[in-house]
């Protein structure tokens, strides 16, 4: 057994006094790289090992599911104990857990589904389309962010405040949006918290049970809650539990998203917080890089003040690069990994950091042709992928026939003859009947409408499936879907599904691979075990992931939002050019460019040994060719501290008197006008929509019609103008 002293060792005097601390509130306040994270899971360990309270006792909240595993992973190694009566996970993923267990109380059926965000955005417009709202006047976008920026501060639509026209229709969306989805028995992520929020509130008995199990409750990245994490957690900590929350205002970077630093200071009040330790030195960077994030941060006004010292010495300088274009910049960056791999860095300890997710697919574009594996978080998940979805969607039909999101994506997918028409027929009765669009449709069978043979079929389809499920494991089931559902042979007949069809057959995989799992965070016996809706849950919550899970051999490429708390031997940030990093849309948002830069502190702060920064001269985005410039947050790295790479000088295209001009290139490889026709050997006539890659690697997209949208590299396609 592992003694006292074995855990706190090689702490510093603060890290050790945080701890440490009795079974009081505290708020512990430091910079990046300071230890925070591993104060904190330390901390858990050190309560469980003098016996201060059991796994039981004790709940964690971390940002990504990834971080909660992380932890656990790391507490097992602490500490020889069963981790499993803890709670560890993210706010949502908490809350679905209570929410499991107290279903009737909350008002939600056993089997309710997690709408992801683009299920919501179509629950929307369906909301809006029964409703007859202008979806110009009131994009569903826009309607969305409304929602979830009221349910995130913690206001249902009777409770919001709307003073004209404009506000209180979206008031009326939002309450209809509530109501469907009620009938429906599906809730998206927000409303996950503010159920729970409300039931906590409501049930005077589950509160109480909560706040006497949870003694200790420990939070990860506090300075990224929103209002209602905030209202949640001092409902669950109650008058007498200890509270010890964990951040650093400099990476508050989710103020989109509703996080209010001043959770910060409304915590050291409600709390009567007296223990604020601030950790000081950073262990993670060399002082060069450190010190660039320092002159960075400095230009913020409104900081609460930290600093941040090393003993690690200087290091090496960061390299800044300048490129000429975006295919020089991959380029070189494709050239330093190889570079540090040579030198034994492990591509896994190498990341790729951008500041919007588009930038990530040139950066693909060179890796795969320079065959370094790599892995993307937060683009397209295994999850979220159009034919993965498609299989959920008839297992959340199984689970709850009356989840409409769930029927409406495959009612006629794989094409099955259910037209608009039919469709809309199916819509307006469930409309006039008030019911479920399944209800609907199993009153219509029989009744030889227009498209009825298709719809007869898919009611007696699901039916079977129904049957099929009775004793079979999940396993067998996501093998029945996508089989008897007819995605697999859809998928196989089409000449580029090949992708497709290893995707149906890896959700197999991961479905025998769920139910075989210590199920751990969402495993309760409180809870209705009901294994697929579980699955379901797991596919929503990980697809709503800012996080991957980190691969042992691939390069690892992510927006800067979601490196948050990870570290790296090698950072390259791509794309330090004004207008991307910082963002152009930042100058027109209050405190934008203040947010802009705490997201580079982020990104600098990630880089153990080495940083490199890089912009191009001009950069394809958005099918277009632009000129750029380099960030002000390079301007605000002391010279000193860093060391210039330039771009082959043949390739510069500037102009004598400091003026851009474009380069000739670019512009002489556009044989075709946007919206011109032209002819295809193979796909008949078509026209250009638009281009993407550079000039030695030109791709066009064009429209086929029938024979559909496809991207085809100019140089072999031989199109002909017509
Ligand atoms: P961030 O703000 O980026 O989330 P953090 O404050 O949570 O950072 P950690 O990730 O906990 O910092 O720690 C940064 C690195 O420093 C980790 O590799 C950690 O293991 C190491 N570290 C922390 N404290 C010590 C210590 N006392 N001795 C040696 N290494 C330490
Ligand atoms: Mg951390």
């Amino acid at each position: 057994m592992q003694s006292e002293i074995d855990l706190l060792q090689g702490l510093n005097d603060k890290q050790l006094q945080a701890v440490t601390l009795p079974h009081v509130s505290a708020l512990i306040l430091a910079g990046a790289g300071s230890g925070k994270t591993r104060v904190l899971t330390t901390r858990i360990a050190w309560l469980i090992q003098t016996s201060q309270t059991s796994p039981m006792g004790l709940m964690a909240v971390t940002f990504t599911n990834k971080a909660a595993k992380e932890m656990l992973t790391r507490l097992t190694s602490m500490l020889p104990i069963n981790t499993r009566g803890m709670w560890a996970g993210t706010f949502h993923g908490l809350c679905n857990r209570m929410l499991r267990a107290h279903y009737r109380e909350a008002g939600l059926p056993s089997t309710f589904q997690i709408l992801d965000t683009a299920d919501q955005l179509s629950a929307i417009k369906r909301v809006m389309k029964v409703m007859n709202v202008d979806d110009e006047k009131y994009p569903p976008k826009q309607a969305m962010g409304y929602i979830n920026g009221c349910k995130e501060e913690g206001l249902r639509a009777d409770a919001v405040d709307a003073y004209d026209g404009h506000s209180q229709k979206l008031r009326e969306v939002y309450a209809a949006y509530d109501q469907q989805c009620n009938r429906e028995g599906v809730a998206d992520f927000a409303e996950l918290l503010l159920r729970c929020y409300e039931l906590l509130q409501r049930e005077p008995h589950i509160r109480a049970h909560y706040q006497q199990r949870f003694q200790y409750i420990l939070v990860d990245e506090f300075q990224d809650t929103n209002r209602l994490q905030y209202l949640w957690l001092k409902l669950l900590g109650g008058a007498h539990n200890s509270i010890f929350a964990v951040g650093d205002d400099d990476q508050s970077i989710y103020a989109f998203r509703g996080a209010r630093v001043g959770n910060m200071s409304d915590f050291q009040r409600d709390f009567k917080v007296e223990n604020i330790v601030k950790l000081e030195e950073n262990y993670r960077s060399h002082s060069n890089i450190l010190d660039a994030a320092n002159a960075i941060i400095s230009n913020n006004s409104n900081r609460l003040g930290k600093n941040l010292w090393t003993s690690a010495g200087k290091g090496e300088p960061i390299r800044i690069y300048e490129a000429y274009n975006d295919t020089d910049e991959s380029q070189f960056i494709v050239d330093e990994v190889n570079m540090l791999q040579s030198e034994g860095v492990p591509l896994s300890d190498i990341a790729l950091l951008y500041r919007s997710n588009a930038q990530s697919r040139i950066l693909e574009h060179s890796l795969f042709s320079a065959n370094i594996p790599y892995r993307v978080y937060g683009g397209l998940r295994f999850f979220e992928r159009a034919e993965v979805k498609h299989a959920l969607a008839y297992i959340r039909l199984i689970a709850n026939a009356n989840d409409d999101t769930a029927l409406l994506r495959i009612i006629n997918f794989p094409p099955r003859g259910i037209g608009a028409r039919g469709l809309e027929q199916l819509q307006e009765a469930a409309r006039q009947n008030e019911c479920s669009l399944w209800q609907a449709a199993t009153n219509k069978v029989g009744e030889g409408t227009l498209g009825s043979k298709g719809l007869d079929g898919f009611v007696a389809l699901i039916r079977h499936m129904v049957d099929q499920t009775y004793g079979i494991t999940l396993g067998e089931v996501a093998e029945m879907v996508i089989n008897l559902s007819g995605l697999m042979a859809h998928y196989q007949n089409d000449k580029e599904g090949e992708d497709r069809v290893e995707n149906l057959q890896e959700l197999v995989t991961a479905a025998v691979a769920f139910s075989k799992q210590d199920l751990g965070n969402h495993h309760n016996m409180e809870e209705d075990a009901d294994l697929m809706t579980q699955f379901l849950n797991h596919a929503s919550l990980e697809a709503g992931d800012h996080q991957a899970d980190v691969g042992h051999e691939a390069l690892q490429l992510m927006t800067v939002h979601a490196a948050k708390g990870l570290e790296f031997h090698s950072v390259f940030i791509g794309g330090v050019e004004e207008g991307l990093f910082p963002h152009e849309q930042a100058a027109y948002e209050n405190g934008g460019l203040e947010e802009e830069r705490r997201l580079m502190y982020v990104a600098v702060t990630r880089a153990r040994q080495r940083l490199y920064l890089s912009y191009a001269q001009s950069r394809m985005l958005h099918g277009q060719v632009r000129y750029g410039i380099a960030s002000r947050f390079i301007d605000e790295i002391p010279e000193a501290l860093t060391k210039r790479l330039n771009s082959k000088p043949a390739a510069k295209t500037y102009a004598t008197g400091g003026q851009y001009t474009p380069a000739k290139s670019t512009q002489a490889s556009y044989p075709f006008k946007i919206g011109q026709g032209v002819r295809h050997g193979k796909f008949g006539e078509g026209v250009i929509v638009s281009y993407e890659g550079n000039a030695s690697d030109l791709a066009v997209k064009v429209n086929f019609g029938s024979a559909g949208l496809k991207t085809l590299m100019l140089e072999y396609a031989r199109l002909e103008k017509i």
